[in-house]
């Protein structure tokens, strides 16, 4: 696809970028097919392909309304159509490109704009998160069924890690930002199993989120100068001996994963960022490296439906190592369809884009129980939760069953 860049973005590694993505576009269609906003509004400029019309457009000087806005806004970042697209078109960064740029030249409504601004300010960071969620778990017993959905009930689940660290690797933990908040169990879940495979565990100092929020919501200055944080703590631990920094929430780790090619036009920070990128992997990952003879075999397990993040599978392209590892451990996994489909979480989007994402929720919990699974099981915080408040089913991080369940 041919583009005349704007003046505006003429000799920038921006424009350039666009550009060069763009040119990988033979607008051959195959990727509307597997898009769920496709499917589900069945409008071109809700698929892949008219909004990669749209960017062109947009990157080529044309004017950027309040509708262009509105079809990006949609767009889940799921990235179901980059692994479809059979020329390699890179289009999860071409939208983060043009999403910057409708952002700096389309001022959103002001209850958008507060918004927006409510969730940067609190969702990352812990110590606001936290004490926030515990008021309204206190309160959310008497609340309306709308906001009741909105604040999960408090965890169950041991939240202790192993007394005594011992083992031969050395591998760092992310601790998360609202993860440690809405479910701690979960990464202790982890501590416990990784020590029984002789992996020795360090909570991994983080200063700040891993950027994630702030990079989807296009506040990209904000969200590169956190990665930079990140990148000077961690490189510490990776030049101390840490193997690798583990993440168990997809979303973050797909995001790490992506620093070095965040930070490419950082000349101070490329070369570090690609390393932590390098060195940052799912616990899935470590998982099935190791051996998982140690474990035991799964014993009076529910059967389980595995929801695999559209992180895990299409940005850092795990399409199925935990059902293969929940195999090996002798789980019982039910028969899913449209495994290649989002759940309608996505970060923020269940929040800014609700009705989509109920919508979305719905088709994919008629996916996943169409074996009538006992549990369902997934690998991301965000998904857990806006799964779990669409169903009586219990919806779990997977390492929870694995440690659970295991002897
Ligand atoms: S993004 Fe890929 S699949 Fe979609 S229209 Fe372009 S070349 Fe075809
Ligand atoms: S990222 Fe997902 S929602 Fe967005 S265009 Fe691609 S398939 Fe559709």
């Amino acid at each position: 696809m041919h583009t005349q860049l704007a003046d505006f973005l003429k000799d920038t590694p921006q424009g350039n970028e666009a550009a060069a993505i763009l040119r990988t576009c033979v607008h051959c269609g195959f990727c509307t097919a597997t898009c769920p906003t496709y499917q589900l509004l069945g409008d071109e400029l809700d698929g892949p392909r008219g909004r990669i019309y749209l960017l062109k457009q947009l990157i080529e000087g044309a004017r950027v309304t309040r509708t262009t806005q509105l079809h990006l806004d949609r767009c889940l970042t799921c990235l179901s159509c980059q692994t479809t697209c059979p020329s390699g078109v890179r289009y999860g960064r071409l939208l983060d490109i043009g999403r910057e740029i409708t952002e700096q030249r389309v001022r959103r409504p002001l209850a958008q704009r507060a918004l927006r601004w409510w969730l940067r300010a609190v969702l990352p960071y812990e110590a606001r998160f936290g004490p926030l969620l515990k008021l309204g778990q206190l309160v959310r017993p008497v609340l309306p069924r709308a906001l009741k959905s909105l604040v999960p009930a408090p965890h169950r689940g041991d939240t202790t890690w192993p007394a005594v660290q011992n083992g031969a690797r050395r591998f760092a933990l992310l601790r998360g930002c609202a993860q440690p908040a809405l479910a701690p169990q979960i990464n202790a879940a982890s501590a416990r199993v990784l020590q029984r495979l002789g992996i020795r565990l360090l909570e991994a100092p983080q200063a700040v989120c891993c950027g994630a929020l702030n990079h989807h919501l296009s506040a990209t200055e904000q969200a590169l100068q956190q990665m930079r944080t990140n990148v000077d703590v961690w490189s510490n631990l990776l030049d101390d001996g840490v193997e690798a920094l583990i993440v168990t929430a997809s979303g973050c780790g797909a995001t790490i994963k992506q620093y070095g090619e965040l930070l490419a036009h950082d000349t101070q920070y490329s070369a570090k960022a690609e390393r932590v990128a390098r060195h940052t992997l799912d616990l899935a990952e470590v998982m099935s490296d190791s051996d998982l003879q140690r474990l035991g075999r799964a014993e009076a397990a529910p059967s389980i439906a595995c929801h695999v993040p559209c992180t895990l599978q299409h940005a850092q392209r795990l399409p199925t190592r935990i059902q293969e590892l929940l195999g090996v451990l002798g789980f019982n996994l039910t028969r899913t369809r449209d495994a290649h489909l989002c759940c309608g979480s996505a970060g923020t989007y269940s929040i800014l884009q609700s009705g989509i994402a109920e919508k979305l929720r719905s088709r994919k919990l008629e996916a996943l129980t169409v074996e009538r699974p006992q549990c369902i099981v997934t690998a991301n915080i965000g998904c857990l939760h806006h799964l779990q408040t669409g169903t009586q089913l219990p919806v779990r991080h997977w390492i929870e069953l694995v440690d659970a369940y295991c002897r």
